[in-house]
């Protein structure tokens, strides 16, 4: 093994900074993990943190590049984290000020954006012009590739979709509005199915559970799967993409949620007799498909 190519990915998430090398085929050949500091302190103690990590892969590794996922709302130009739900970041330089400090460029975009990088270049949206990529996680994170070319919208927000409304004066979000998608398909909201129905289970309990036969977290799945399909049938509509991809935590439930939201879809998308369908995939890459997707980012820049 050589260093021949490494870029240096970063995925900034709501519990922890996941830093890894990662080689031109994708492959991670070396790592650093830090937790996310809490949304209280400021916000140079998460600056400092990547900076660390980074810092210590550079220093075992010649690297070409290093890109950065952050789980939040990154501007047009992608140099500034405007919003991130768990940091103390507000309209905050972290691309230049990380430049600065590391003495090399670094490129930056919103983690889903750099999750659909990854899949576009190693996973399931391989070979595909039109795709979207939906991560299911606490909330809803959203990528779209149109034309091959991750779309970012004029203030770099496209993808949001986890704030469409579904339910008018529906269950209260976060985001200041009712009845969001995100509110009934979610990890949260797989929670809350469980949890309403008396069940004690929690967390990768209920996927466990209900590979089991639990009648309660098959039942979750399944609703999350409905609502997974109605605002698939939403965003196809929009969009008319050729491929759908499931990823963050909750698609670990796999068919147990793909199967029920492909029949949701099947039932409910406009036009459904006159058209071909979209493939609904899971993703491909797992938890590090935001650092292999921030690394290929970076390495694309370079490249030019
Ligand atoms: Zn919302």
């Amino acid at each position: 093994m050589t260093d021949d190519g490494l870029a240096i990915g970063v995925d900034i998430g709501g519990t922890k900074i996941s830093a890894g090398a990662v080689d031109p085929s994708g492959t991670v050949v070396d790592r650093e993990l830090r937790e996310t500091p809490e949304r209280t302190t400021t916000p140079a103690v998460a600056e400092d943190l990547i900076v660390e990590a980074v810092s210590a892969l550079a220093a075992r590794h010649a690297v070409v590049a290093v890109g950065v996922g952050a789980a939040g709302f990154v501007n047009a130009d992608r140099t500034r984290v405007m919003f991130a739900p768990h940091l103390s970041w507000r309209n905050e330089p972290l691309a230049v000020k990380l430049a600065d400090r590391l003495g090399r460029p670094v490129l930056l975009d919103n983690d889903a954006n750099t999750a659909l990088w990854g899949e576009q270049a190693f996973g399931a949206a391989r070979g595909v012009a039109d795709a979207v990529l939906i991560t299911l996680g606490t909330g809803i994170g959203g990528a779209l590739l149109i034309d091959g070319v991750v779309h970012r919208g004029r203030n770099g927000m496209a993808g949001e979709f986890g704030h469409m409304q579904v339910v008018p004066a529906g269950r209260p979000c976060e985001c200041g509005n009712t009845g969001c998608w995100e509110q009934y398909c979610s990890g949260k909201a797989l929670r809350r199915f469980v949890a309403d129905a008396g069940s004690p289970l929690t967390g990768a309990e209920i996927t466990e559970a209900a590979y089991a036969g639990d009648p309660v977290a098959l039942g979750a799945y399944g609703e999350v799967g409905r609502w997974l399909g109605t605002g698939v049938a939403g965003v196809v509509a929009a969009l008319d993409p050729e491929r759908v991809i499931i990823g963050g935590g909750v698609s670990a439930g796999g068919e147990l949620l793909l199967g029920p939201a492909r029949t949701t879809l099947a039932a409910t998308l406009v036009g459904r007799n006159h058209r071909p369908l979209p493939d609904l995939v899971p993703a491909q890459l797992g938890a590090d498909a935001g650092l292999v997707g921030a690394a290929q980012m970076a390495r694309a820049a370079v490249a030019g």
